[in-house]
């Protein structure tokens, strides 16, 4: 039995229903003045923001907040949240949202104490001085970011593009999925996508151990079951089923950041890019066929990750070719670039077989060509 692992996750997590509003400790010793990171409307929605604003108020600390996040978040709107962090004396920041606030505010941190970091700066300047500390609260049921050290940025030329490394941690994580709650149904499908891609992809990445893949196998046997009822007419989903696909999309973060992700997260950003589609949906696409090179390159490991989705093969790929589907045309010309630009990707690098850009490029004309 191969029990080895080499597991780094530094961000402390408290999780539970109301586990905001019982955390004074959490926000009382980081400072007397926050700069809270947010989109437009989801921390609202979700009611984190007055969750939090209330805890704030009852300790006496101040706060700001900067809620220009968008979706696909661009390094100089971050940019521009740490220069405010600075200019209000932030002594550490909250980030609230789903994934694009989330990684947002783990940029927040690094510009706001490195003022020589300008825009694009973070994906090549030296950081010199420690981020300022970060407590993230999620509300979507997808990217994991709470648990990694990774961000995903826009930078100015358009193209997404992620920084990573251990200042990009949290130092806390308050996980509620009661924030969850109010996330639309087709965004509550592509997040949980979202996940599932992340599970499977960091299960079969090279950089994978013992534990990720542990990892990886428990998201899946809470996730599948879910996306199954997805397939069916007029679903709804039942808050307890929201809590299930909240931590299930932590369990899948610490297999992601562990094993990172492979070519479908690689391709994805194109696809987000180009034709606006959600982050999910965008890298789910490519998760049929991602699992196809899987079962060439490791049987073994495959057959133990669709054992652990509790449903035969056939069945899976029957949901996965349900849902990972997006209406949308790519021209040849597109393609093209697409080979170029994937060329020198490492996602590609960390894939279990040796499928290229070529092959993505193939891949894309033979889901989206004309
Ligand atoms: P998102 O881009 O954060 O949010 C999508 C939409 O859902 C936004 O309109 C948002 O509103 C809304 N929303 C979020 N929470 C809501 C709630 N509780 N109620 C109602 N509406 C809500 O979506 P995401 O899928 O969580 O994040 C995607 C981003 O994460 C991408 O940029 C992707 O590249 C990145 N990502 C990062 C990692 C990582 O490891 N760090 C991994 C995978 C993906 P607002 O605009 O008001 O916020
Ligand atoms: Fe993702």
């Amino acid at each position: 039995m191969n029990e080895q692992f080499d597991f780094f996750m530094p961000a402390r997590i408290f999780s539970g229903k109301g586990i905001v509003k019982s955390s004074e400790d959490v926000f009382s010793h980081l400072g007397k003045k926050c700069l809270i990171v947010t989109g437009k409307s989801s921390a609202k929605k979700s009611g984190a923001l007055k969750d939090v604003t209330d805890t704030l108020e009852k300790l006496n600390i101040k706060y700001t907040v900067f809620d220009k996040i968008t979706e696909n978040p661009l390094a100089s709107t971050c940019c521009e949240g740490g220069k405010i962090a600075r200019e209000t004396g932030a002594d550490f920041v909250i980030g609230i949202g789903g994934g694009s606030p989330l990684d947002a505010s783990k940029a927040v941190c690094v510009y706001a104490a490195n003022p020589h970091i300008i825009n694009d700066g973070i994906y090549t300047e030296e950081i010199k001085s420690t981020p300022l500390p970060l407590v993230l609260i999620g509300t979507t049921s997808g990217t994991g970011s709470e648990v990694s050290g990774v961000s995903v940025l826009t930078r100015e030329n358009g193209r997404k593009q992620s920084v990573s490394g251990k200042n990009y941690y949290a130092k806390y994580v308050l996980a509620d999925p009661c924030y969850t709650y109010s996330v639309p149904y087709h965004t509550t499908v592509s997040t949980a996508l979202d996940a599932f891609a992340h599970a499977v992809e960091s299960y079969f990445s090279k950089k994978h151990d013992a534990l990720s893949r542990k990892f990886s196998c428990i998201a899946v046997s809470e996730i599948v079951p879910i996306l199954k009822k997805f397939t069916e007419p007029d679903c709804t989903v039942t808050e307890a089923e929201r809590d299930i696909l909240y931590f299930a999309s932590l369990h899948a973060g610490f297999a992601l950041n562990k094993g990172g992700t492979c070519f479908p997260h690689g391709m994805g950003y194109a696809l987000t890019e180009d034709y606006a589609l959600p982050h999910g949906i965008a890298c789910a696409v490519f998760i049929p066929a991602f699992l196809n090179e899987a079962k060439k390159g490791d049987k073994d490991g495959y057959e133990k990750i669709v054992s652990a989705c509790g449903i035969s093969e056939n069945e899976l790929f029957k949901i996965l070719n349900t849902l990972c589907h997006a209406d949308i045309t790519v021209p040849l010309e597109k393609i093209e670039e697409y080979r170029v630009r994937w060329s020198t990707l490492k996602n590609f690098k960390n894939s279990p077989t040796d499928f290229n850009a070529d092959d993505g490029a193939s891949l894309t004309y033979n889901l989206f060509g004309k």
